[in-house]
């Protein structure tokens, strides 16, 4: 991929002839993925490359850091019964579980 830089932050990547807006300081890429999932597109990480930005973690979200990881599972997570042995309404226990349509 090509990169040009149109300022400090804002760069126009080719992929081929699709061209892609990544904006680092806003944590933005037209392609949608970048903002979407709060860690750098292929887009962004070549940008990064070009700038030779040595910690892309400034770029990601903190739910992919270590620390929510650790924090996820700090708390004690108690062990079930048999399922046999749980109370639970009729209303729950009727409900069908389907699974997700995508
Ligand atoms: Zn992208």
């Amino acid at each position: 991929m090509k990169v040009v830089a149109s300022s400090e932050y804002i760069f126009a990547v080719y992929e081929g002839a699709i061209r892609y807006i990544v904006c680092l300081e806003r944590k933005t890429c037209s392609c949608g993925r970048f903002q979407h999932d709060e860690i750098l597109c292929a887009h962004a990480m070549t940008v990064s490359k070009k700038k030779n930005i040595k910690d892309v973690h400034l770029y990601c979200s903190d739910y992919y850091k270590l620390d929510a990881l650790t924090n996820t599972y700090a708390v004690t997570i108690e062990p079930l019964s048999h399922k046999s042995d749980w109370i639970a309404p009729e209303s729950i226990m009727e409900e069908v579980l389907l699974s997700p349509r995508y």
